[in-house]
This record gives structure tokens, C-alpha cells and sequence, in this order.
């Protein structure tokens, strides 16, 4: 599938008279097939971007185009992976992947063939009458990325995924994730605010600034696959972009208030900045 960004916006209303920007207008096309990473701080909008695309949230600014169609809603032919499996902790693994095909009203006999052929491509025929919480991490975000690819979306939309998981099975499941890629004419686009992540996945990088979020640059990893992590180029394009997210800076002014003589309270735990700058979770503070 073929995705057009077309000068696409999002401002969230938090209260009365409130608002987030939480995206500049956009505007970016992604390829049929291509698998591409959006990559930023927690915080600049990949997140929104995705839900823009997935048709979860409205831009309200510019659109978005898929295939040629205008993206008005949630549709089968995009799926979402969510950092939190999402999955439904009543149900077992085969009736969490069975509910998507009975949403795409398959009949009951071929919704079971589909379901048994992806529980057995996933290695999950041992669990597969197990509920959520009886499932590790790993295996539960292997639920549900089968649970998306059953349905055979031709966009498949992640945000996320491997977030919580340990750093091995995260590489394990990275690598699964490129297998199932080049097998299924399928586009991805993954969010991740992790440097190696994005060079080990993606066929183009796109690195956001922090909020309000805008496309800082684009980068192609011409990184032949299956990608080495100690490869020289490898390590290198990981500098490189590490570097451009250290020199990211807010588009917002921090102005601080009257009262502010250059320290702050700290809690507990923290160390000062010998620079005398506040240490403010997620407030992008001007260098
Ligand atoms: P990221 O995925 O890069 O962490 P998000 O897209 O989740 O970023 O969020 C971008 C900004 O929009 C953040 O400041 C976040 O707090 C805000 N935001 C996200 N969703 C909502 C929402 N539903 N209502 C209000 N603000 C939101």
C-alpha cells in the first residue's frame, strides 16, 4: 500500500480552552512495501502520526491518502500493533486471533483454517488455549502481530511493539519482524525512539523533532539485509543519527517563570546539572 501525507496537522483539545500541538503539518509519502520507521523523543508526535495514517485519529489539517483513497476511518486494510498487545485478556490466543476474522465476517470454518495456519507459523500451537496473562511479553506481541496479519492488511502499522520487552527477545523478535517483511507484500511502518532499532528495521528513517512534531530529516538505510549490528556502517549510521536526535531541539521557548533563580527543586535521587539547568522530564529545554 501506498501512503501520501499530505500537509497533514494534529492539535489536541485537552480542556476548555487548552490545546497540544502535537503535529505540524506533514508531509511524507511511504512506498508500496517499504518499510520505514518513524523515529523521535517521547513525546513528538510518532504516535499521532500513526494514528493519523490508521484512521484512529482525524488530522485536522491537510490528509491522508492511501492507495488513492482518502483515509476517513479505521479500515481492515490498515493494521494497528499496539505497544500493549491489546489484546483481549477474556479470550484465549486462538479466539483473540479468531475475533479479527470473524470481524472481517470469514466463515466459521475457513476463520479456523486461517487462525490454526498463523498460530502454527507463529510457534504458538503450545499456548494457543492459554489467556494473555497466562503469556510472556514476547509471546504475547507475537499474538497479536499474527492476530493483524491474518486479517492480510496491505499496510501494517506499529507502535511501539517490542517496547517492553528484554533487549534479546527484542533482537529476536526484530529479526522475525524483517522475515515476515520480505515474505508478504506488505508495507510497515514501525514507531521507535530507539536509535538501533530503526537501522536494524527500516528501509527509511524518518527522524522527527520534538513537539510540536515536523519531519526533521529522512534518511535511507542502504544496509544490505540480514543487518549486522557491529557492522562498521552500521555503527556509524547509528552515530549519525543518534547525533541528529541530540541536536533536536524544541520548537517551543521554554520561559522560565519570575520566581526561577536557576536551580530547582530536585526530587529525590536526582544529581544537579553542573550547567544549573532545571532536569524536567520530557520539557525540551533550550541549549
Ligand atoms: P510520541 O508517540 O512521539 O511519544 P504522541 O503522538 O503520543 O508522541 O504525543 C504527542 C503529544 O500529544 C504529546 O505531548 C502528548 O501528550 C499529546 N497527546 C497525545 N495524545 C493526546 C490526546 N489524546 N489528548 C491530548 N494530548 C495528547
Amino acid at each position: 500500500m501506498n501512503v501520501e501525507v499530505r500537509q497533514a496537522g494534529k492539535t489536541y483539545r485537552t480542556g476548555t480552552a487548552q490545546t497540544v500541538e502535537a503535529l505540524r503539518p506533514i508531509t511524507l509519502n511511504i512506498r508500496d512495501r517499504e518499510f520505514v520507521c518513524f523515529l523521535g523523543p517521547s513525546g513528538c508526535g510518532k504516535s499521532t502520526l500513526l494514528k493519523l495514517i490508521a484512521g484512529i485519529e482525524p488530522a485536522d489539517s491537510g490528509e491522508i491518502v492511501c492507495d488513492g483513497v482518502k483515509v476517513k476511518g479505521t479500515s481492515t486494510d490498515r493494521g494497528f500493533i499496539f505497544q500493549d498487545y491489546a489484546l483481549f485478556p477474556w479470550l484465549t490466543v486462538k479466539h483473540n486471533i479468531l475475533f479479527g476474522l470473524r470481524a472481517r465476517k470469514e466463515n466459521k470454518q475457513e476463520s479456523h483454517k486461517i487462525a490454526e495456519s498463523f498460530i502454527r507459523l507463529f510457534g504458538l500451537s503450545e499456548v494457543s488455549h492459554l489467556y494473555p496473562n497466562q503469556l510472556s511479553g514476547g509471546m504475547r506481541q507475537r499474538v497479536a502481530i499474527a492476530r493483524a496479519l491474518c486479517l492480510k492488511p496491505k499496510l501494517l502499522l506499529m507502535d511501539e511493539p517490542f517496547a517492553a520487552l528484554d533487549a534479546l527477545l527484542r533482537q529476536k523478535l526484530q529479526e522475525e519482524l524483517v522475515r515476515i517483511w520480505s515474505h508478504e507484500q506488505i508495507t510497515f511502518v514501525f514507531v521507535t525512539h530507539d536509535v538501533e532499532e530503526a537501522v536494524y528495521l527500516a528501509d527509511r528513517i524518518v527522524v522527527m523533532t520534538p513537539r510540536p512534531g515536523t519531519v526533521k530529516e529522512i534518511v535511507p538505510v542502504n544496509l544490505p539485509r540480514p543487518r549486522n549490528r557491529t557492522d562498521a556502517d552500521f555503527v556509524r549510521l547509528r552515530a549519525r543519527l543518534l547525533e541528529l536526535m541530540d541536536n533536536g531541539k524544541s520548537n517551543e521557548t521554554w520561559t522560565p517563570p519570575p520566581s526561577w533563580n536557576g536551580s530547582m527543586p530536585l526530587s529525590g535521587g536526582q544529581t544537579p546539572d553542573p550547567a544549573g539547568r532545571p532536569a524536567l522530564d520530557g520539557v525540551a529545554i533550550p541549549l
